[in-house]
């Protein structure tokens, strides 16, 4: 299945109090929304909140917030099943608690390409409004292993670790499930181990460029992740080089979010991404927001 106006015409926020839609924005606003999002039906969200979250969000001033929990599949979330009938649930007594926040239903699909039978029994058990296809493992010496172990003491390599993950991505972007949004590209930077030369997106520019040119082909946004607002060198997926280059590889969407864990986190670095997004030329028309009912994004994602 790819990506197409069908599909999309599925979002709705139909607990908007303001009858807003997911929508490009016609005047970006910073801290609007905040697409990818966690909560304590996520395995790895020990201190997330849905409630308390959505508490926050109408604190901050947000319009939007999806909650995009994990549905993983590798040894590393050592059988943890995202409780679909339960998350729902939970989805819907928020909608109900906080009438004037667009509560977004949400799925972050792990290695989609690795698991397709899985992640599509997963999007089967909900109405989703948005869905990631996100990549966090690669494969070393015949096992996956989770980007977040780089710094660890397994004797990883960095950079050949990043180049297996794009050329890993290439596959996550091929996969035969459906999803709207490329999540935290150069994802392992943020474990980037100490006493390596930094990582600089500019030595990986053919692999990337190769990535996004798969990315623009599949019609999807790609995700400036901010993580929580973790500082920028390591913190901003992708880079704003690379969101430039996605923009002149013929990528015609943004997504923003600050993959928060926890009600705390929720928001930081929006500020920072948006401008990012902006300052690459996804000012006006291209950033995944909301401000009122739309079709631009049906046309934003058909892919090209
Ligand atoms: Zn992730
Ligand atoms: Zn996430």
């Amino acid at each position: 299945m790819t990506l197409g106006r069908t599909h999309l015409q599925q979002f709705s926020l139909p607990a908007a109090g303001s009858g807003a839609g997911l929508h490009a924005a016609a005047e970006p606003e910073p801290t609007s929304a905040d697409l990818h999002v966690h909560s304590q039906w996520s395995w790895d969200a020990l201190q997330g909140s849905m409630d308390r979250t959505c508490a926050r969000a109408v604190e901050l001033g947000l319009r939007a917030v999806a909650f995009t929990e994990h549905a993983d599949f590798t040894p590393v979330a050592a059988g943890a099943q995202l409780d679909v009938a339960g998350y729902m649930e939970c989805l819907t007594r928020c909608r109900v608690r906080f009438p004037g926040l667009a509560i977004w239903s949400g799925v972050e699909l792990g290695e989609p390409h690795r698991f397709a039978v899985e992640a599509t029994a997963v999007l089967r058990q909900g109405t989703f409004d948005l869905v990631l296809g996100s990549l966090h493992c690669v494969e070393s010496e015949g096992q996956l292993v989770d980007c977040s172990e780089l710094g660890s003491d397994r004797g990883l390599d960095p950079g050949s670790v990043m180049r297996s993950y794009f050329q890993e991505v290439l596959g996550l972007l091929a996969a035969p499930v459906e999803f709207q949004v490329l999540a935290h590209l150069e994802y392992p930077k943020r474990y980037w181990p100490a006493g390596y030369p930094n990582y600089r997106s500019e030595d990986y520019r053919a692999e990337i460029e190769a990535v996004l040119e798969a990315a623009a082909r599949r019609g999807v946004a790609l995700e400036l992740n901010t993580t929580r607002g973790m500082d920028e060198a390591r913190g901003l997926c992708p880079a704003p080089e690379v969101v430039r280059w996605w923009r002149q590889a013929g990528g015609r969407a943004v997504a923003i979010g600050s993959d928060a864990h926890q009600p705390e986190t929720l928001g930081a670095g929006l500020a920072v991404a948006q401008e990012v997004a902006r300052a690459a030329g996804f000012g006006a028309t291209s950033v995944l927001n909301v401000s009122g009912p739309s079709s631009a994004l049906a046309e934003l994602l058909t892919p090209g």
